[in-house]
Protein backbone atom coordinates (compact mmCIF):
# COMPACT_ATOMS: atom_id res chain seq x y z
CA UNK A 1 0.00 0.00 0.00
CA UNK A 2 1.13 3.82 -0.98
CA UNK A 3 -0.13 7.31 -0.17
CA UNK A 4 -0.47 8.06 -4.03
CA UNK A 5 -2.95 4.61 -4.04
CA UNK A 6 -5.17 6.17 -1.01
CA UNK A 7 -5.83 9.15 -3.55
CA UNK A 8 -4.29 12.39 -1.60
CA UNK A 9 -3.48 15.35 -3.55
CA UNK A 10 0.19 15.38 -5.12
CA UNK A 11 1.00 18.36 -2.75
CA UNK A 12 0.41 15.95 0.39
CA UNK A 13 2.78 13.35 -1.48
CA UNK A 14 5.02 15.71 -1.74
CA UNK A 15 5.17 16.56 2.03
CA UNK A 16 4.89 12.98 3.05
CA UNK A 17 7.94 12.24 0.79
CA UNK A 18 10.04 14.87 2.27
CA UNK A 19 9.08 13.50 5.96
CA UNK A 20 10.69 10.31 5.17
CA UNK A 21 7.14 8.62 5.12
CA UNK A 22 7.14 5.37 2.67
CA UNK A 23 3.61 3.96 3.44
CA UNK A 24 0.87 4.65 5.53
CA UNK A 25 0.41 2.95 8.58
CA UNK A 26 -2.76 0.38 9.60
CA UNK A 27 -4.46 3.02 11.08
CA UNK A 28 -4.06 5.34 8.06
CA UNK A 29 -4.77 2.86 5.69
CA UNK A 30 -7.78 2.19 6.63
CA UNK A 31 -9.14 5.55 7.55
CA UNK A 32 -7.86 8.23 4.98
CA UNK A 33 -10.51 6.40 1.88
CA UNK A 34 -13.45 6.43 3.94
CA UNK A 35 -12.72 10.20 5.80
CA UNK A 36 -12.20 10.80 1.86
CA UNK A 37 -15.51 9.89 1.21
CA UNK A 38 -16.83 12.06 3.83
CA UNK A 39 -17.15 9.10 6.16
CA UNK A 40 -17.70 9.53 10.11
CA UNK A 41 -15.73 7.48 12.06
CA UNK A 42 -14.65 5.75 15.55
CA UNK A 43 -11.32 4.63 15.74
CA UNK A 44 -9.46 2.89 18.62
CA UNK A 45 -6.03 3.53 18.58
CA UNK A 46 -2.97 4.42 20.49
CA UNK A 47 -0.80 7.16 20.30
CA UNK A 48 2.77 6.32 18.35
CA UNK A 49 0.34 4.49 15.69
CA UNK A 50 -0.21 7.67 13.16
CA UNK A 51 -3.80 8.77 14.00
CA UNK A 52 -2.34 12.45 13.63
CA UNK A 53 -2.01 11.74 9.47
CA UNK A 54 -5.06 9.53 9.41
CA UNK A 55 -7.60 12.25 10.56
CA UNK A 56 -5.47 15.45 9.19
CA UNK A 57 -4.11 14.01 5.88
CA UNK A 58 -7.64 13.56 4.31
CA UNK A 59 -8.83 16.92 5.76
CA UNK A 60 -6.06 19.02 3.97
CA UNK A 61 -6.78 16.62 0.78
CA UNK A 62 -10.51 17.77 1.16
CA UNK A 63 -9.24 21.35 1.78
CA UNK A 64 -6.07 21.39 -1.29
CA UNK A 65 -9.06 19.81 -3.71
CA UNK A 66 -11.29 23.20 -2.92
CA UNK A 67 -8.13 25.42 -3.78
CA UNK A 68 -6.99 26.43 -0.87
CA UNK A 69 -8.42 29.86 -1.15
CA UNK A 70 -10.66 31.56 1.33
CA UNK A 71 -14.39 31.66 0.87
CA UNK A 72 -14.41 35.64 -0.11
CA UNK A 73 -11.53 35.53 -2.26
CA UNK A 74 -10.46 38.21 -0.21
CA UNK A 75 -7.38 37.99 2.74
CA UNK A 76 -8.68 39.24 5.71
CA UNK A 77 -6.34 42.40 5.56
CA UNK A 78 -7.86 43.16 2.40
CA UNK A 79 -11.87 42.77 3.96
CA UNK A 80 -10.48 44.85 6.42
CA UNK A 81 -9.50 47.52 4.17
CA UNK A 82 -12.33 47.54 2.44
CA UNK A 83 -14.36 47.56 5.49
CA UNK A 84 -12.62 50.59 6.24
CA UNK A 85 -13.12 52.12 2.68
CA UNK A 86 -16.96 51.59 3.35
CA UNK A 87 -16.78 53.47 6.47
CA UNK A 88 -17.65 50.83 8.74
CA UNK A 89 -16.65 50.87 12.68
CA UNK A 90 -13.93 48.68 12.54
CA UNK A 91 -14.64 45.60 15.06
CA UNK A 92 -13.32 42.07 14.80
CA UNK A 93 -14.52 39.35 12.42
CA UNK A 94 -14.89 36.31 14.04
CA UNK A 95 -12.80 33.54 12.65
CA UNK A 96 -14.55 30.83 10.48
CA UNK A 97 -12.46 27.66 10.69
CA UNK A 98 -13.51 24.78 8.57
CA UNK A 99 -12.07 22.32 10.87
CA UNK A 100 -11.87 22.14 14.51
CA UNK A 101 -9.56 19.06 16.56
CA UNK A 102 -10.03 19.21 20.44
CA UNK A 103 -7.40 17.51 22.52
CA UNK A 104 -7.40 17.04 25.97
CA UNK A 105 -3.85 18.58 26.80
CA UNK A 106 -1.41 21.48 25.01
CA UNK A 107 1.03 19.32 24.17
CA UNK A 108 -0.93 17.08 22.29
CA UNK A 109 -2.38 19.95 20.51
CA UNK A 110 0.69 21.80 19.49
CA UNK A 111 2.24 18.20 18.14
CA UNK A 112 -1.49 18.46 16.18
CA UNK A 113 -0.54 22.05 15.04
CA UNK A 114 3.42 21.22 14.12
CA UNK A 115 2.30 17.67 12.05
CA UNK A 116 -0.40 20.02 10.11
CA UNK A 117 2.20 22.39 8.95
CA UNK A 118 4.17 19.88 7.81
CA UNK A 119 1.77 18.11 5.83
CA UNK A 120 0.42 20.91 4.66
CA UNK A 121 3.96 22.71 3.77
CA UNK A 122 2.94 22.05 0.08
CA UNK A 123 -0.42 23.85 0.09
CA UNK A 124 -0.87 27.63 -1.23
CA UNK A 125 -3.10 28.25 1.81
CA UNK A 126 -3.76 26.50 5.15
CA UNK A 127 -3.25 27.91 8.32
CA UNK A 128 -3.43 25.45 11.75
CA UNK A 129 -3.34 27.67 15.12
CA UNK A 130 -3.47 26.02 18.52
CA UNK A 131 -5.72 27.48 20.99
CA UNK A 132 -5.17 26.84 24.34
CA UNK A 133 -5.23 27.15 28.15
CA UNK A 134 -2.00 29.61 29.68
CA UNK A 135 -1.81 31.29 26.50
CA UNK A 136 -2.04 35.13 26.48
CA UNK A 137 -5.00 36.47 25.54
CA UNK A 138 -4.00 39.23 23.24
CA UNK A 139 -2.05 36.74 21.55
CA UNK A 140 -4.72 34.51 20.82
CA UNK A 141 -6.45 37.03 19.14
CA UNK A 142 -4.21 37.33 16.77
CA UNK A 143 -4.20 34.46 15.55
CA UNK A 144 -7.74 33.84 15.20
CA UNK A 145 -7.90 37.51 13.52
CA UNK A 146 -5.86 35.74 10.27
CA UNK A 147 -9.16 33.28 10.48
CA UNK A 148 -7.12 30.09 10.43
CA UNK A 149 -8.98 26.81 8.38
CA UNK A 150 -7.62 24.42 11.10
CA UNK A 151 -8.02 25.30 15.05
CA UNK A 152 -6.97 22.75 17.43
CA UNK A 153 -7.74 23.77 20.66
CA UNK A 154 -7.94 22.57 24.91
CA UNK A 155 -12.11 22.43 24.92
CA UNK A 156 -11.67 24.82 28.25
CA UNK A 157 -10.14 27.60 26.07
CA UNK A 158 -12.30 27.14 23.06
CA UNK A 159 -15.23 27.56 25.47
CA UNK A 160 -14.15 31.22 26.65
CA UNK A 161 -13.65 32.24 22.46
CA UNK A 162 -16.92 30.95 21.39
CA UNK A 163 -18.75 33.16 24.18
CA UNK A 164 -17.32 36.28 23.38
CA UNK A 165 -17.97 36.02 19.98
CA UNK A 166 -14.81 35.49 18.84
CA UNK A 167 -15.24 32.53 16.40
CA UNK A 168 -17.91 30.97 14.14
CA UNK A 169 -18.62 27.80 13.34
CA UNK A 170 -21.14 28.11 10.33
CA UNK A 171 -18.50 26.91 7.98
CA UNK A 172 -17.27 24.47 9.96
CA UNK A 173 -17.07 21.19 7.86
CA UNK A 174 -14.61 18.52 10.02
CA UNK A 175 -14.69 17.99 13.91
CA UNK A 176 -11.94 15.56 15.14
CA UNK A 177 -12.10 14.56 18.86
CA UNK A 178 -8.39 13.28 19.98
CA UNK A 179 -7.91 11.00 22.61
CA UNK A 180 -11.55 11.39 23.54
CA UNK A 181 -11.26 9.04 26.37
CA UNK A 182 -8.44 11.46 27.84
CA UNK A 183 -10.88 14.04 27.45
CA UNK A 184 -13.92 12.80 29.50
CA UNK A 185 -11.32 11.76 31.99
CA UNK A 186 -10.07 14.98 32.32
CA UNK A 187 -13.88 16.26 33.23
CA UNK A 188 -14.25 17.96 29.48
CA UNK A 189 -17.26 15.84 29.26
CA UNK A 190 -20.25 19.09 29.20
CA UNK A 191 -17.31 21.24 27.33
CA UNK A 192 -17.48 19.00 24.33
CA UNK A 193 -20.83 18.59 24.69
CA UNK A 194 -21.29 22.61 24.39
CA UNK A 195 -18.88 22.93 21.38
CA UNK A 196 -20.74 20.00 19.31
CA UNK A 197 -23.81 22.10 19.82
CA UNK A 198 -22.22 24.66 18.34
CA UNK A 199 -21.06 22.95 15.22
CA UNK A 200 -23.61 22.43 12.06
CA UNK A 201 -25.43 19.05 11.89
CA UNK A 202 -24.27 18.00 8.83
CA UNK A 203 -20.22 17.83 9.88
CA UNK A 204 -18.27 14.76 9.72
CA UNK A 205 -16.99 13.61 13.02
CA UNK A 206 -14.11 11.25 13.55
CA UNK A 207 -13.56 10.57 17.23
CA UNK A 208 -9.99 8.67 18.01
CA UNK A 209 -9.90 7.22 21.69
CA UNK A 210 -7.70 4.65 23.56
CA UNK A 211 -10.98 2.43 24.36
CA UNK A 212 -14.60 2.73 22.61
CA UNK A 213 -16.11 1.03 25.57
CA UNK A 214 -18.51 3.27 28.33
CA UNK A 215 -19.28 6.69 28.75
CA UNK A 216 -16.65 7.16 25.12
CA UNK A 217 -18.30 4.67 23.37
CA UNK A 218 -21.37 6.43 24.62
CA UNK A 219 -20.93 10.30 23.54
CA UNK A 220 -19.15 8.84 19.97
CA UNK A 221 -22.44 7.10 19.00
CA UNK A 222 -24.13 10.68 20.28
CA UNK A 223 -21.76 12.71 17.97
CA UNK A 224 -21.48 10.74 15.14
CA UNK A 225 -24.05 9.62 12.17
CA UNK A 226 -23.13 5.73 10.47
CA UNK A 227 -19.61 5.86 11.81
CA UNK A 228 -16.97 3.28 10.55
CA UNK A 229 -15.83 1.21 13.38
CA UNK A 230 -12.01 1.12 13.28
CA UNK A 231 -10.31 -0.89 15.88
CA UNK A 232 -6.32 -1.35 15.68
P1 LIG B 1 0.99 9.81 16.07
O1 LIG B 1 0.43 8.47 16.44
O2 LIG B 1 0.11 10.56 15.14
O3 LIG B 1 1.39 10.61 17.27
O4 LIG B 1 2.34 9.55 15.21
C1 LIG B 1 3.47 8.92 15.78
C2 LIG B 1 4.75 9.22 15.01
O5 LIG B 1 4.79 8.48 13.79
C3 LIG B 1 4.96 10.66 14.64
O6 LIG B 1 6.29 11.00 14.92
C4 LIG B 1 4.71 10.71 13.13
O7 LIG B 1 5.50 11.71 12.51
C5 LIG B 1 5.15 9.33 12.69
N1 LIG B 1 4.40 8.80 11.51
C6 LIG B 1 3.06 8.88 11.31
N2 LIG B 1 2.71 8.25 10.17
C7 LIG B 1 3.86 7.74 9.63
C8 LIG B 1 4.15 6.99 8.45
N3 LIG B 1 3.19 6.60 7.61
N4 LIG B 1 5.44 6.65 8.21
C9 LIG B 1 6.41 7.04 9.08
N5 LIG B 1 6.20 7.75 10.22
C10 LIG B 1 4.95 8.10 10.50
Amino acid sequence: MTFESLGLHASIIKALTESGYTAPTGVQAQAIPAAIEGRDMMVSSQTGSGKTAAFMLPALHKFASEGDQPQTGKTPNQEAQSARSRGDRPRFKPAQPKMLVLTPTRELALQVTTSTDKYGAFMKRVKAVSILGGMPYPKQMQLLAKNPEILVATPGRLIDHMESGKIDFSQLQILVLDEADRMLDMGFIDDIEKIVAATPEGRQTMLFSATLDGMVGNMAKRITKDALIIQI
